[in-house]
């Protein structure tokens, strides 16, 4: 179906350059992007909404100030999918949740506003597990995303669209939102580069908050650049977002090429990271990733991270708790509608119960009754607050590695992609999923997944590099010595 020639194979760093020196129009890009969608989304299922008509017009906008000699943004006419839990002004904003259906954003998020100002070019919004809980997108109210790898195969989740379309060319770039791993983990499962930065790096004003003290969103690329790329845009002070950071803006695409090889990286491998249980074959192709961060000079050693055995766990309280209480709001009143309204007989109770009983799906009303159970009086200190209390333990954990090595490398996900349906009746076993790349989330600093290879059935295998807080320039640096050594596998058969 493409060509390697193809536009839908430019990453975003070519097309923002051959779109500022007029080589291609931005609208050409965006219409090869859209005709990629519709020969191919039907059996992915990677958009709930598709924005033909305001993709193309930003588009010509973006043509029509480059032809006026006007300065290009440094994503010109890159076409980006987004998540569909963070808003777009006008636009449909559903959370994959049958209870947001019809919702339209009144404003743009922070990463909308900030994408659009550099002259990106919104594609569409991207299925995702409802309110971004799982790990698989099968979550979804309203359609399942497959791989495009291996279409009887999940694309993993919360962020399975945004990923699925970054790895089929449907967009150049996407963003998703990583609570416990939904960036990272649909990275890996797809074969590209999924970021979580730093909590608080970039503004999660406009993202519908899941866990309010784990939630952040970031960039997935087929490159390192484009990744680093897209952070240098995202990334940054914003004071709509009382958590986010004051930190000094950075060029993460400039500090790229600031190593050749990894002569003197220090980097630890978590020997909690590799379990009992793991995918022989994705074990081995991380293995593999490890040798050749040696063979480019970095410096390897076992380290101890020794309470990873309760982060699932912990997750599990903080995660929940969390949700059960910004859930709240959508109640048929404030946000979220049913037929609840439109019934005479129904008081303020029953539209409550009607629209949250008929909205929610079951994996968010576990949640719902986990977390209101975890804080409830009387239990409140034995769950929530015990949770917080290990939570630090975890962070100190990443502290003290983080004082004799620079970066910890470990596989991102305990296998490849697997079947739909595999795991969805087993709600523990999807939760252990996300067993190497919670801690990051808990502790709050940076973590990248990058494709270390594929598995003897041809399906990706992610290799986790994580770094201390605000860290993100070390792993792009990394990730790109790496990328050089071994190219990251392309997906163009389809
Ligand atoms: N899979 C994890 C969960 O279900 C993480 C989801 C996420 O990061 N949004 O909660």
């Amino acid at each position: 179906m493409s060509a390697p020639n193809d536009i839908t194979r430019w990453s975003a760093a070519q097309i923002a350059a051959r779109v500022a020196g007029r080589e291609v129009r931005a609208e050409e890009v965006a219409r090869a992007h859209l005709e990629r969608i519709s020969g191919l989304d039907k059996e992915v299922g990677a958009f709930i909404t598709v924005l033909e008509e305001s993709s193309l017009a930003q588009a010509r906008e973006v043509d029509r100030r480059i032809a006026a000699g006007e300065a290009a943004g440094r994503l010109s006419g890159v076409p980006v999918a987004i998540k569909d839990n963070m808003l777009m002004e006008g636009t449909e904003t559903t959370c994959g949740s049958r209870i947001l259906k019809g919702y339209r954003a009144p404003y743009d998020a922070t990463v909308v506003g900030r994408l659009k100002a550099a002259g990106a070019v919104i594609i569409g919004k991207t299925n995702l597990d409802e309110f971004a809980m799982g790990s698989s997108t099968e979550n979804s109210s309203f359609f399942p995303t497959r791989n495009p790898w291996a279409l009887d195969r999940v694309p993993g989740g919360s962020s399975g669209g945004s990923a699925a379309a970054v790895a089929a060319g449907m967009a150049a770039l996407s963003l998703g939102s990583d609570t416990g791993g939904s960036i990272r983990q649909p990275a890996a499962l797809c074969g590209i580069v999924g970021l979580k930065p730093t909590y608080g790096l970039v503004s999660r004003y406009g993202l519908v908050a899941f866990a309010s003290s784990l939630d952040q969103i970031g960039p997935f690329a087929r490159t390192t650049e484009d990744a680093a790329l897209a952070l240098s845009v995202l990334a940054g002070h914003d004071p709509l977002d009382s958590t986010s950071a004051e930190v000094e803006p950075r060029d993460y695409l400039r500090e790229l090429e600031g190593r050749k090889d990894l002569k003197g990286l220090r980097v630890g491998v978590p020997k909690e990271y590799f379990i009992e249980g793991m995918e022989p074959d994705a074990e081995r192709s991380v293995r593999e990733g490890l040798k050749t961060l040696e063979e480019l000079g970095a410096r390897t050693c076992e380290v101890s991270l020794p309470h990873t055995r309760f982060a699932v766990s912990t997750y599990y309280l903080i995660a929940p708790a969390e949700a059960s209480s910004n859930l709240a709001r959508f109640d048929g009143v404030r946000y979220g509608s049913s037929e609840a309204r439109q019934d005479r007989e129904a008081n303020l109770l029953s539209v409550y119960e009607r629209t949250r009983g008929e909205g929610f799906g079951p994996e968010v009303k576990r949640r719902i009754m986990l977390g209101t159970y975890a804080l409830s009086s009387g239990y409140y200190d034995a769950y929530y607050g015990k949770a917080q209390r290990v939570r630090t333990l975890i962070r100190q954990d990443f502290d003290e590695a983080f004082q004799s090595v620079d970066i910890l490398a470990s596989p991102t996900s305990p296998s490849a992609a697997f079947r739909l349906g595999e795991k969805s009746g087993d709600p523990m076993q999807m939760y252990l999923s996300d067993i190497f790349t919670i801690p990051c989330n808990l502790a709050g600093n940076a973590g990248i997944s990058i494709p270390c290879g594929l598995t003897s059935a041809g399906l990706p295998v992610g290799l986790q590099l994580l770094a201390p807080t605000f860290e993100e320039g070390r792993l792009f640096q990394v990730s790109r010595v790496f990328e050089r050594a071994r190219p990251f596998p392309v997906l163009d058969a389809r």
